[in-house]
């Protein structure tokens, strides 16, 4: 729960239903996961049993269809948040049929939904079955004020755990033993878990996905740590820092210097009514101007929320334009393979003129 109005979960329903709309959607089908938590306030996961909320654009009453084994005053409360009756199924009938009889039209399906279910259901319906980005990812993209503060709150238990790097990540540790440092030091930040630990250490850090591994972390290498956990609100922390052990040399320190300039362009770019491509270019450009633009190989960001990458996402001539209570991370890397790489990010909040920092660390090159 946030810290916004008791309302919120109607308002949410609502506008879901004025944006499906305006994009002549029928029915929405909204599924298990972040979009289902977004409007009832939980998750209602329910393994390969289908659950399902059906919001009628008309106004109708929503259904939340799920198994009957599933069915706890929980689900009750949560079906209640936003004036749905519940159509409970049993093992052995077809849960897809139900949903089936119960939608018509341009159907808009939450992405989160499994083939399992979708390929039936598309077999079945009276009408055509559409992804529903264009309507739930639209409405979550733009976060309350009380969402703002959850992941901001998120943020700086992250950068806490940022600025006790030294204790954790020493010459002679592996990649792993640092990295089981860092998910204790994140639960003891209160976040619920360690979403993902990545330590990039010397060639690793070339490697934007790495995880941890047993490789000894030795003087002189450089060091990507990019670490995040949700609150017990759902909602997401996810921030990078590059580190040194030992003094840099002055080549990997002017190619940080680099980035870090990148990534500042980057964030200073962000204000309501510009297109979020812009974004990615001022990242882009400034890291093409010093011969780095072909070792940036990812997007500049992604949305953050109840989950931990969900749109918008910060891509090259991406043409969402930016508004008020927008979310995202802004996060270049260069990465020479082989060698070593780095990155630099930040969650940034979209204000009325201009952006809010979530993440406040420091953002040189730390040495250690
Ligand atoms: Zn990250
Ligand atoms: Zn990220």
């Amino acid at each position: 729960m946030t810290s916004d109005a008791p309302d919120l979960h109607p308002h949410r329903l609502n506008a879901i239903r004025v944006r499906a709309q305006q994009r002549g959607i029928d029915h929405v089908v909204v599924y298990s996961g972040e979009d289902m938590a977004y409007l009832t306030g939980q998750r209602l996961d329910s393994h390969e049993r289908l659950t399902a909320l059906i919001i009628p654009a008309d106004g109708d009453t929503p259904l939340l269809v799920l198994p009957s084994l599933e069915l706890t005053e929980t689900v009750r409360g949560a079906a209640d948040l936003v004036g749905a009756t519940v159509l409970p199924w049993a093992d052995g009938t077809d849960a897809v049929a139900l949903v089936a009889g119960k939608v018509s039209g341009r159907v808009a399906v939450s992405t989160a939904m499994p083939a399992l279910h979708l390929v039936p259901l598309q077999l079945v319906v009276d009408g055509e079955v559409v992804l529903a980005s264009d309507v739930i990812d639209h409405v979550r993209a733009v976060k309350t004020p009380g969402e703002v503060d959850e992941l901001a709150e998120a943020a700086r238990r992250i950068d806490a755990v940022h600025a006790r790097m030294d204790e954790f990540l020493q010459v002679g540790r592996t990649e792993a033993e640092v990295g089981a440092l860092i998910t204790a030091a994140i639960e003891a930040e209160g976040l619920t878990h360690a979403e993902f630990v990545i330590v990039g250490s010397g060639p690793h850090g070339a490697d934007p996905h790495h995880g941890v591994s047993d490789r000894v972390v030795r003087d002189g290498d450089i060091v990507v740590v990019d670490i995040g956990g949700p609150l017990a609100s759902g909602y997401h922390s996810d921030c990078t820092r590059t580190y040194s052990m030992g003094e840099p040399s002055d080549r990997v320190a002017e190619e940080y210097a680099v980035l870090q300039e990148a990534q500042r362009l980057a964030r200073e770019a962000v204000r309501p009514g510009v297109a979020i491509g812009e974004i990615d270019a001022a990242a882009r450009d400034q890291l093409s101007a010093a011969g780095l633009g072909e070792r940036f190989i990812h997007r500049t960001g992604h949305g953050i929320g109840l989950g931990l990458h969900e749109p918008p996402f910060v891509t090259a001539g991406a043409e969402t334009v930016l508004a008020e209570g927008m979310t995202f991370s802004v996060e270049p890397g260069i990465y020479l393979d082989g060698r070593w790489g780095a990155r630099l990010e930040d969650i940034v909040a979209v204000t009325a003129d201009g952006r809010r920092d979530l993440n406040n660390g420091e953002r040189g090159l730390r040495v250690l």
